[in-house]
């Protein structure tokens, strides 16, 4: 565990001194929970947002995007259930006077049995080898079994206790687990109350005539108020998608782990629209499609896995997250939820306008149903930073730190390194720059030496470096090296582009 603390700090300093991750307004001390994004942290974000855009929308003829306001009209809210709703169940510990979410702490208790059994499963395999039978072990252990199913019966209960808001019960289950403060160890707890996420604004100008708008808590709702618009506007035919990215708000309880939880975030979400009755199937489907978009990222398979969920939502049929393996332990990355028609008749009921669809085949109106999937930006940057952050041990005994982000995602794809800083070195360098400057985010750098340079690009996440030597005035050639590898090549001038467009570019990267 310590060394998991330890790589989460690395990760957050390293975030910092690369110009990732900066807490928001920092020379004030900072604001809870909300982070500025520095130069290559803006870059990467854009990158992770677009390598989602076009794996959805533009990969998809029948998704299409759309870029709704975050202020929207108030009965919004009250259609979608989010005025009543949209709560955590929060619990205070009365010594500590730290706040906790109550599902949280319960959560995080079940996680921990699920570790026992996992550590006699792997305790199991050391001892039979080569022909250890996992499933098998699983099934027969009464250990584990045992360990299993107390976790499963903990989580059930409070699913339905949530379910059922029978905050009462929640109570009682947290202290009939003995479950204390993580951080002192205080079992003194107040009772379970509920606790609107949403953030209140106003619109207009005297405190007599402004109205009561939210800050959106998620992008969903922009799309299904858009639903009429883009099917009518955009000739669309079920099933279709409709995608956007942009910022939500949510005043959390407690936000305690950098930029996975934050009050101020964004998220990546796809409304897909179905016909009743066919939904579970497109369900599977989007499971499928999302996993896919994960592996392919080349962040480590065995780093995912699916959690269904045992509480449902108020508008769901089904629901999985995707859970990530983050220095904290394995936690949602990404929701897919089967909302059914839940959104579009609230918002038919609030609204008086109908939002249905003319089936042509079925010869039939209704009320499509949707399969969302729904990923925060943030999260997933926070998932591919601290899966790359590596400390080598090289050949020679010595040691680097390198950030191996995924190529297509790296803010800067080259840097070009005039070998010394004269005899025409650092111009040749800054024409190789002017050219190819038009198609990639490109650096120069010229300040100590080589191997420093090197080192520095490593650590920021750069794949390639182009170093410039005299040679290369005689012959116009370069060294290329690369980052993950550290192996270094010798090529013409004349093809950088083409190298780092096979290394970077959108298509060569989803077609390997
Ligand atoms: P959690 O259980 O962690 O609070 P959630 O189930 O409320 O998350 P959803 O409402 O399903 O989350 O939102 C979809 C996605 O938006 C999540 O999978 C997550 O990636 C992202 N997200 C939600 N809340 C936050 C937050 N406070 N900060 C950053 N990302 C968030």
């Amino acid at each position: 565990m310590a060394k998991q603390e330890d790589l989460f700090k690395n990760v957050i300093s390293h975030a910092k001194e690369y110009g990732y991750i900066f807490a928001s307004s920092e020379i004030y001390d900072g604001l809870s929970a909300v982070y500025d994004y520095g130069q290559n942290g803006a870059e990467l974000k854009k990158n992770i947002r677009e390598y989602w855009w076009k794996s959805m929308v533009q990969l998809h003829q029948e998704i299409v995007g759309i870029d709704a306001a975050i202020l929207m009209h108030p009965t919004t809210w009250k259609a979608s259930g989010h005025v009543d709703a949209f709560n955590d169940p929060l619990i205070d510990n009365k010594d500590s006077k730290k706040r906790y979410r109550a599902d949280v702490l319960v959560e995080d208790h079940a996680e921990k049995i699920l570790q026992k059994a996992q550590k006699e499963i792997e305790k199991a395999r050391k001892r039979f080898g080569e022909a250890f039978d996992e499933e098998q072990f699983v099934n027969t252990n009464d250990r584990v079994q045992r360990y299993l199913s107390e976790r499963k019966e903990i989580l059930e209960r409070l699913g339905r206790s949530l379910t059922n808001e029978d905050l009462k019960d929640v109570k009682a289950l947290i202290e009939e687990l003995d479950i204390a403060d993580p951080e002192t160890g205080s079992r003194n707890w107040t009772d379970v109350r509920q606790f609107n996420l949403m953030f209140g604004t106003k619109l207009g100008a005297s405190s007599e005539t402004a109205s009561n708008l939210y800050l959106r808590p998620e992008t969903a709702q922009g799309i299904f108020v858009n639903f009429s618009n883009v099917q009518k506007t955009g000739r669309m035919k079920i099933p279709f998608g409709i995608a956007q990215t942009g910022k939500a708000f949510r005043n959390e309880i407690v936000a305690r782990q950098f930029i996975f939880r934050m009050r101020e975030f964004e998220q990546m979400e796809m409304q897909y629209f179905v016909r009743p009755g066919e939904e579970l199937k497109w369900y599977e489907h989007w499971k499928e499609v999302r996993q896919k978009w994960h592996f392919s990222l080349g962040l480590g398979e065995e780093n995912y896995r699916f959690h269904d969920h045992d509480k449902l939502a108020h508008y769901a049929n089904a629901a999985t997250d995707i859970e990530f393996s983050f220095p904290f332990g394995f936690k949602e990355l990404e929701g897919i939820h089967s909302r059914t028609d839940f959104d579009l008749k609230a918002h038919e009921e609030f609204s008086g306008r109908k939002l249905r669809f003319y089936d042509p085949e079925l010869k039939e109106n209704y009320v499509p149903y949707v399969i969302e999937t729904s990923i925060g930006l943030d999260r997933m940057f926070l998932a591919v930073l601290s899966a790359s952050l590596k400390e080598e041990e090289l050949k020679d005994g010595s040691s680097r730190t390198v950030l191996k982000l995924p190529a297509i995602l790296a803010p800067v794809k080259a840097a070009v390194l005039p070998l010394v800083k004269k005899d025409g070195l650092p111009e040749l360098a800054q024409e190789i720059i002017e050219d190819l400057k038009w198609d990639f985010n490109v650096q120069y750098d010229e300040k100590d030496a080589i191997g420093r340079r090197y080192r520095r690009q490593d650590a920021s996440g750069t794949p390639l470096c182009i170093t410039v030597d005299h040679d290369s005035l005689e012959d116009r050639t370069v060294t290329v090296r690369y980052r993950d590898s550290m192996e270094q090549k010798r090529i013409p001038i004349a093809e950088i582009s083409k190298l780092i467009s096979e290394e970077t570019d959108f298509k060569h990267w989803m077609k390997k």
